[in-house]
């Protein structure tokens, strides 16, 4: 029997982690088993950690972007070497099982190579003027100290989409992991506090800052951090974004998701099973795109169900920490909890559970659920909400029409799919009046996103872009710029004064 406690500080020490951080208040728990992995310290001074991270922004701006790109070029490197203890770091306090931990950490990779290469792409435009002898142009400067407030679900990739691009714009970051996933943060710290070293970079660059919500609310409300980057839920969104507002500074905002695939009747049946059950119950229902609902065309949805409670029947339920494992444990009892009244209220709604929803008995006080597959008659109240666990809703359809006005009636607007052999379903789910999410996918499920695109939604998931594509920009300030060599003073649109 493997000793989750001795494996975490293995882990932790591997990557650099220091034992006086390993003393505090704040318990970390493993949802494998409910036991106590660590305790750590909380910080209590953000405002300190916020200081020092400016004053390090200050000298780290006028560092060329592609000497910039080193560091993080070195980062992704200490990534790869310590993949293992990452993403063992990473089972043990999300619960993910080795195969997702790896590729949670696999994204951390590629992110840092794409930053490398953003880092001598950070392009401005030169736009032609109205006036002879000059020039029009943007400039691209840095942005300041980006606040990184991170969710539990990916307590790796999340903090990496940010400080790789973050690094590369010649920002700093303080980052608030989520306080159920401090030790993740503590080991991806101490690699980066190693390649800031190894750079000669200031040593501030980087700054943790350990606890719950208060500690987050510092940060928010810092002047000296004019972006807030902040992943979670929807009420975790809806208060951080009007104070981040008041005072002028700028949100990044990834927020919950309710994410539908329509399957049509053209649809390859057995790829959209393997695609749905992955999405909906991979990493047990734990991800901002898990796919929650379920929009089947009448004349297909008793066939797919079939397939679908055959596939759910049969998934191997249990630690991550069996090679054989698909599904592991909710985060903590609550979560579990969450997912029964959801089911609850679905069955008072009419719904049917065809199958699961119970609790499986695996280790201790683990809240291991049973992925469940759920018949509503009508998209009500409960399927247009968040249950951040392994419920998939089946809702079904007549005409196009009808299965798009219902995807898209949902507050959230993070991912979606369609699963069709169709050119036209397909064109018509992608179009302008098609699926209104962040996300919109053809034969793929709505989970798994890769890192070269811009990751994020619509609506109350609230509109901001990560990771790929031109997300960058988020991170740094635009200066317009006329410069006039023309010797004479002439002002635009012809105006004459003086
Ligand atoms: P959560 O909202 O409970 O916590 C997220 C983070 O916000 C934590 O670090 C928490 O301490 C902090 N926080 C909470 N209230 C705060 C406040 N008022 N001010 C400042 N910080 C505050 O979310 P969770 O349970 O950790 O994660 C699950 C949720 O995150 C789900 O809704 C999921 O969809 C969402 N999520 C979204 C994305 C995305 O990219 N859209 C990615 C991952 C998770």
């Amino acid at each position: 029997m493997i000793d989750l406690r001795e494996s975490a500080r293995n882990a932790l020490k591997a990557c650099g982690v220091e034992d006086a951080a390993l003393t505090g208040g704040l318990t970390v728990r493993t949802p494998l088993t409910g036991a106590e992995l660590a305790s750590v310290r909380e910080s209590t001074d953000v405002d300190a950690a916020v200081a020092a991270a400016h004053a390090a922004y200050q000298q780290w701006r006028t560092v060329p972007a592609p000497v910039r790109g080193a560091l993080v070029k070195r980062l992704g490197q200490l990534i790869d070497e310590h993949k293992d203890d990452l993403a063992t770091l990473v089972t043990l306090e999300a619960g993910k099982i080795r195969s997702e931990a790896l590729g949670e950490v696999q994204e951390m990779i590629d992110i840092c190579d794409f930053a490398v290469g953003l880092s001598r792409q950070l392009y401005g435009r030169t736009m032609p003027s109205e006036r002879p002898g000059h020039r029009l142009m943007e400039t691209w400067h840095p942005l300041g100290v980006v606040g990184v407030i991170s969710a539990f679900n990916f307590p790796v990739a999340v903090w990496s989409w940010n400080t790789a691009v973050a690094l590369v714009c010649g920002d700093a970051v303080v980052w608030k992991p989520s306080e159920k996933t401090p030790l993740t943060a503590l080991a991806c710290s101490a690699l980066l506090d190693r390649a800031i070293a190894e750079a000669a970079a200031p040593a501030d660059l980087h700054r943790v800052v350990i606890g719950g919500r208060e500690v987050g609310e510092a940060l928010v409300d810092s002047p000296l951090v004019p972006l807030v980057s902040a992943t979670g839920s929807t009420r975790m969104g809806r208060e951080v974004g009007p104070r981040v507002a008041a005072r002028f500074g700028r949100t990044l905002l990834e927020l919950g998701g309710n994410n539908a695939a329509v399957v049509t009747p053209s649809a390859d049946l057995d790829l959209a099973t393997r695609a749905i059950v992955f999405a909906a119950a991979g990493t047990a229902g734990q991800r901002c795109t898990t796919l929650r609902r379920l929009i089947v065309h009448a004349s297909v949805a008793d066939e797919l169900v079939g397939k679908l409670t055959t596939a759910y029947a049969k998934l191997p339920i249990g630690s991550p920490l069996d090679s054989g494992t698909l599904v592991g444990p909710l985060v903590d009892r609550a979560a579990f909890d969450a997912m029964a009244a959801a089911l609850d209220q679905a069955r008072a709604d009419g719904g049917e559970v065809l199958v699961g929803g119970g609790r499986r008995e695996v280790d201790g006080d683990g809240y291991y659920a049973e992925p469940a597959v759920v018949r509503m008659p009508s998209q009500t109240d409960i399927v247009r909400t968040e249950t951040f666990a392994p419920i998939l809703y089946v809702l079904t359809y007549e005409t196009l029409d009808e299965a798009i006005a219902l995807h898209n009636d949902v507050p959230q607007g993070l991912s979606s799919g369609i699963f069709t052999r169709d050119q036209q379903e397909a064109e018509r789910f992608l179009a302008a009046d098609g699926s209104d999410c962040g996300i919109v996918n053809v034969n793929i499920g709505t989970s798994g996103a890769e890192i070269g695109g811009a990751f994020g939604g619509e609506k109350e998931t609230g509109g901001g872009r990560e990771s790929g594509s031109d997300a960058w920009r988020a991170y740094m300030r635009r200066a317009t710029n006329t410069v006039n060599a023309s010797g004479q003073l002439l002002l635009a649109q012809d105006v004459s004064f003086l």
